[in-house]
């Protein structure tokens, strides 16, 4: 491939701009991922031409033939960050470089092409800049971005694609807890796997999610908002949520999280809790974890706390895990003191309400 010059993004406005009061009622009660605002952005790329064709263009349906190869083979990834009001009227995002690289890494598994880190994060701020208004200003609200690609070559022979596209949607999010930050339950999957050894686990695509379904039913059925997955080789250490990392926090200050396991999805969120709760001066440990150390310390006071975290709810306390025939923790316990102080520190970062000290934030507007 010969070497190119950046991308320039070739900007088409929406004609039908969603008018501002709807806007504005929208943004008052946005829900999770129900809206969208007026533009998206794509760029095209094919194996002879690379990356090409960058658009700002009104948010609409997408042509796919039917034959596309995403329909068929799943070759899909995406990902997922936020952009954040601060009190000045200025936007932010977090982090954006590092869920560019982790993009690449699900692209290189899914046998997609990787797009440049400097044009993911160009694409996010084309994006944001014609679409700021859409950045609500209510305290723990923010516009949810969503990058994803697909391959949409017309072939249904088995073999990674030679053409793919990208996009960039976003849509306004309220408070994830409405009603403040409420601890859950969650359900302890023991049927189901929600990735295999040497899998694609590690890679943000929605196949995992697809396969994260049936039992995420089953969770909802025994009252529980979310599941826990253990490993998928001997159904013994915890693993993480659909879409959530998890952690514990041991009785002496002691922060654990299950290590990197080729089936866990490394969580920009989970990599900013750990450089956090470190700087305070915490001991964390990324290790194995076992469901039985869990169960065992929460009996016997070894396990403090309990909380999962994602770019979606921050950081969500969890009151007690329940499976068929038992729950560990209480379901009415109140959430973590140091789980709802890291979450307090993460989101004063992201809204501009703490120094940046680790420069994680991106100006976008
Ligand atoms: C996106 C995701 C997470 C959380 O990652 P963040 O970068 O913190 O949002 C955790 N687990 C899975 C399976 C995910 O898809």
């Amino acid at each position: 491939m010969t070497a190119q010059s950046p991308l320039v993004f070739n900007i088409t406005r929406s004609t039908s701009l969603r008018p501002q009061a709807e806007r504005d009622a929208i943004l008052a009660n946005p829900g999770f991922g129900k809206h969208f605002t007026d533009h998206m952005v794509s760029i095209d790329w094919t194996i002879e031409q690379g990356w090409y064709d960058a658009q700002v263009r009104p948010y609409g349906p997408l042509m796919l033939d039917p034959a596309a190869s995403v329909l068929h083979y799943a070759q899909e990834i995406f990902e997922g960050l936020k952009a954040y009001r601060h009190a000045d009227g200025s936007v932010w995002t977090f982090r954006p470089e590092a869920n560019a690289a982790r993009m690449q890494r699900s692209a290189h598994r899914l046998a997609l092409p990787e797009l440049p880190v400097d044009l993911f994060v160009e694409s996010i701020k084309q994006l944001v800049s014609i679409d700021a208004a859409w950045v609500p200003s209510a305290p723990e609200t923010s516009l949810y971005l969503r990058p994803f690609m697909i391959a949409n070559e017309s072939f249904l022979g088995v073999r990674s694609a030679q053409k793919a596209a990208y996009y960039v949607i976003a849509s306004p999010a309220g408070a994830y807890f409405a009603k403040g930050v409420a601890p859950v339950s969650i359900w302890l999957s023991t049927d189901y796997a929600r990735a295999a050894v040497g899998g694609t686990g590690a890679a943000k695509c929605g196949g995992n999610y697809a396969a994260s379904l049936l039992p995420q039913q089953e969770a909802y059925e025994n009252g529980c908002p979310q599941v826990l997955f253990l490993d998928p080789l001997e159904g013994k250490y915890l693993e993480e949520l659909g879409g959530m990392n998890v952690f514990l926090v041991m009785k002496d200050g002691t922060v654990v999280t299950p290590e990197l396991s080729g089936s866990i999805l490394e969580g920009v969120t989970r990599a900013s809790i750990i450089e956090l709760a470190r700087d305070r001066g915490h001991q964390v440990q990324e290790r194995k974890i076992t469901i039985d150390e869990w169960r065992d310390g929460v009996a016997s006071g070894a396990v403090a706390e309990a909380f999962a975290c994602g770019t979606a709810a921050v950081v969500t306390p969890i009151a007690a895990l329940k499976g068929r025939d038992f729950i560990v923790g209480d379901e009415s316990a109140p959430a973590g003191e140091l789980t709802m102080s890291l979450r307090q520190e993460l989101t004063d970062i992201q809204y501009g309400r703490l120094p940046d000290r680790h420069g994680w934030m991106t100006r976008l507007v």
